[in-house]
């Protein structure tokens, strides 16, 4: 694509949502540009559960089909190159991209993904993905009836230590030596069988990517299989916010209608940059219903002026 033509849509962000939201509007024909920095948030995970008919594919290889099947689409294009800033508004958004090119299109959809916040523990990267989760949903089948600790002790943990009696009885809360929960709290895991040790943490051990146990910084150890912990999070991009973007007061997320539309009109937003479930399957069906209301917005539009044949690409023909 030329950096002169006015495309339909740029996409930031080239995960699941941002390659769903692709793959729609290649099929409706639109002309749309791909960005991706190629960061995506599960880029330390081994597999990728819970998507059906893929459950157990490593993040990379299902990215590398999804890019893969946007290829047929010809007014489609993937450029793995980060996205600097975003300027205009009105139908019309320029991108500048590193490396200093200029691309201008009448839709924008972000779909740039979230940070995680990860423990700061002697040890934790090299189990991180493997042994190391914040998703039950995502990991913790794999660790069924297996010893399992959670890190920390504020309220998500606590609901993450309660979640994980779903998988393994045997689950235990290390404070790391901040008790940050109430005392109903408290009572409420002892209540459910779950143990609290509130020791301050030296450093996880293991073999490989395999956690053996935690060692304490009074020396003693607690043999555990797998840990989880409760992230906090940030947006992956700036780019919501330099828009001028409404986001969701309590958790960060770019604050969304019920069409992924966002407060700036013609800026969409779809998968865990906008509110929802945080799995990949629910972050590409969001890229698909982003797609479906900038393609139904953009023949509006075009409807109202006469002028959906002058901007389809059956038009140009
Ligand atoms: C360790 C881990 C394991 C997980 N395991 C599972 C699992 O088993 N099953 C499951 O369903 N979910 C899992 N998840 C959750 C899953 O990763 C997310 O739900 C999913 O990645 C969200 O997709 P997304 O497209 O919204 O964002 P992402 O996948 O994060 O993709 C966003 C992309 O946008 C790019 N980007 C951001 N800003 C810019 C910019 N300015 N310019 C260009 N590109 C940009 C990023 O580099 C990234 O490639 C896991 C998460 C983690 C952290």
């Amino acid at each position: 694509m030329r950096t002169d033509d006015l495309l339909d849509v740029i996409i930031v962000g080239g995960g699941p949502a941002g390659l769903s939201a692709a793959l729609v509007l290649g099929r409706c024909r639109r002309r749309a540009i791909v960005f991706d920095a190629g960061h995506p948030r599960n880029e330390a995970s081994h597999a990728l559960h819970g998507y059906l008919t893929r459950d157990g594919i490593s993040p990379a290889e299902f990215l590398a089909i999804g890019r893969e099947q946007l290829a047929p689409y010809d007014t489609i294009e993937l450029r793995h190159v980060k996205v600097l800033d975003v300027e205009g508004g009105d139908c019309r958004f320029t991108a500048t991209v590193e490396g200093g090119e200029r691309f201008s299109a009448r839709m924008l959809l972000l779909a740039t993904g979230l940070v995680d916040e990860l423990p700061q523990v002697e040890g934790f990267r090299q189990f991180y993905g493997v042994t190391a989760h914040s998703c039950p949903y995502c990991d913790a089948w794999e660790h069924r009836d297996q010893p399992l600790a959670v890190l920390r002790c504020n309220k998500e943990a606590a609901d993450l230590a309660l979640e994980l009696l779903l998988w393994s009885k045997d689950v235990i809360l290390c404070t790391d030596g901040a008790l940050e929960c109430d005392p109903d709290v408290l009572a409420c895991m002892k209540r459910n069988g779950v143990r609290v040790i509130d020791r301050p943490i030296a450093r996880l051990e293991g073999s490989g990517n395999r956690l053996e146990r935690i060692r304490f910084r009074d020396g003693s150890e607690l043999a555990r299989a797998a840990l989880f912990f409760s992230p906090g999070q940030h947006q992956r991009s700036h780019l919501a916010e330099q828009l001028g973007c409404g986001f969701c007061q309590d958790d960060g997320c770019v604050q969304c209608g019920e069409n992924a539309a966002t407060s700036v009109p013609g800026v969409y937003a779809a998968g865990n940059a906008s509110r929802g479930v945080q799995l990949v399957i629910a972050a590409a069906a969001e890229g698909m219903q982003a797609a479906f209301a900038i393609n139904t917005a953009l023949l509006e539009a075009d409807a109202a002026r006469g002028e959906v044949l002058e901007t389809a690409v059956a038009g140009a023909k």
